[in-house]
């Protein structure tokens, strides 16, 4: 998907969501498509799809189940085009679709748990608040290439609610109790997330904050914890391409939260309320000085470079035991190791290809601790400032992780073996504690 144009009207009386979204897709397999497959939720029915020209498409719909993953259940359509797609070229269609948007915890993703209630809901693409590109199986849409997209949104809500983004909200119009939110990205996005709530909004420079009734006494203060995490981390990794524009998004505990500088950062009720918390809104932060990843699909080590910092972020900035934490870590991940064959024979590299990035958390974590306890501190921000002052423009791949660690200093090159392209720290880590 290159470009995404919703509007979308909720009713939340009638617990219905009207929608209609225009997506520009490129043919991104390497040969003529005649056939554009796409998924909305299971609750939800396509009305019509238009072509670019607005001539009707024919298409076929029908609730089908995952062919590899009997618990997610959407409904599958097949979008007949007039003329084959070409390799690299894109077509524009423009779905209009209408039903119910459900959460799906019965899937295992406990968090993707909304429903159409004015106190929080969200729109993205788990629960198919927009349709979703690809073949029903969990494998087809993993081989989706997630391209970032810009996006534009006519969002309907109830007044007395904001929709809340990580682009440039253009105007808000307000008519018969109802209010319709304009919003632009700024700058190509990797997801959509739409939280919509009645929230608080402060703002400051390029940052925007919206907080939940609940705990708009801690907008101001939040402010500051992002300030003085800002220039921990540009202090010591350089600036970023741009001045940080972004917006912190409140969302209750348990809807999981998604970061991104254009695409905002979503932050739980729990970062908010507690110091020790913070940790959550660092390692959001700290994703503002990541490149994107250049591996499809990544093992996503930037999960455990977050990681690492939330840790060391908090104990500069908080009074965190950054020692004590990473011992703990370290021996919560062997128990968990233990328990689990698959991670104590493969490799981190091989995570992206094996759909084992969950484990780039820890793992990844523990390697950039083994990074900093040998090279020292000033090596590893030496190191990582030089990389990401070289790639904030482009893409980064493990390789160039390696590279430049390395080349900052050549004990990284054990490290990398034993963490990264051997199992080998399961044997340093756990056999010895
Ligand atoms: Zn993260």
């Amino acid at each position: 998907m290159a470009a995404l144009d919703l509007r979308i009207d909720l009713d939340y009386a009638r617990q219905w969501l009207d929608g209609r979204a225009t997506i520009t897709i490129e043919n991104w397999t390497g040969s003529d498509a005649d056939v554009v497959p796409l998924e909305v939720g299971r609750l939800m029915k396509i009305d019509f799809v238009l072509a670019e020209d607005g001539r009707a498409l024919p298409f076929e719909q029908s609730i089908t189940v995952y062919s590899d993953w009997t618990l997610r259940q959407v409904n599958a359509a097949r979008v007949r085009m007039p003329a084959s797609v070409t390799p690299r070229s894109t077509v524009r269609i423009t779905v209009k679709y209408a039903g119910h948007l459900v959460g799906a915890a019965e899937t295992g993703m406990l968090y993707v748990r909304e429903r159409l209630d004015p106190a929080f809901t969200v729109l993205r693409s788990e629960s198919f608040a927009f349709p979703q590109i690809g073949e029903p199986s969990n494998e087809a849409q993993r081989g989706v290439p997630r391209r970032d997209f810009t996006f534009s949104a006519r969002i309907t809500v109830p007044d007395s609610l904001v929709v809340a983004s990580g682009g440039e909200v253009l105007e808000r119009q307000v008519a018969n109790g109802r209010a319709t939110y304009v919003i632009r990205s700024r700058h190509p996005v990797p997801f959509l997330n739409l939280p919509i709530a009645p929230y608080r909004v402060f703002e400051r420079g390029g940052i925007r904050a919206y907080v939940l009734p609940a705990d708009s006494a801690h907008g101001e203060e939040l402010f500051g914890v992002i300030d003085r995490a800002l220039a921990w981390f540009t202090t010591r990794y350089g600036e970023l391409p741009r001045a940080p524009a972004f917006s912190v998004m409140e969302i209750p505990d348990g809807y999981g939260s998604q970061a991104d500088l254009a695409a905002g950062i979503m932050i739980t009720a729990a970062a908010l309320q507690r110091v020790e918390n913070r940790r959550e809104l660092y390692h959001e932060i700290s994703h503002l000085w990541n490149a994107r990843d250049a591996e499809m699909p990544s093992p996503r080590w930037n999960e455990g470079l977050a990681t690492y910092f939330e840790y060391r972020v908090a104990a500069d900035l908080d009074g965190g035991d950054y020692a004590g934490t990473m011992s703990s870590y370290g021996t919560w991940l062997c128990q968990r190791a233990r328990a689990n064959e698959k991670v104590t024979s493969t490799a981190l590299a091989q995570y992206g290809e094996r759909d084992m990035a969950g484990w780039s958390y820890t793992v990844g974590a523990l390697l950039f601790h083994a990074l900093d306890t040998t090279l020292g501190r000033a090596t590893f921000d030496r190191a990582y400032r030089t990389l990401y002052q070289g790639t904030k423009h482009g893409t980064v791949s493990l390789g160039d992780l390696e590279r430049a660690f390395v080349s900052a200093d050549r004990r990284a090159k054990p490290i990398f073996a034993d963490w990264v392209h051997t199992t080998r720290w399961y044997g340093l880590l756990c056999e010895t504690s």
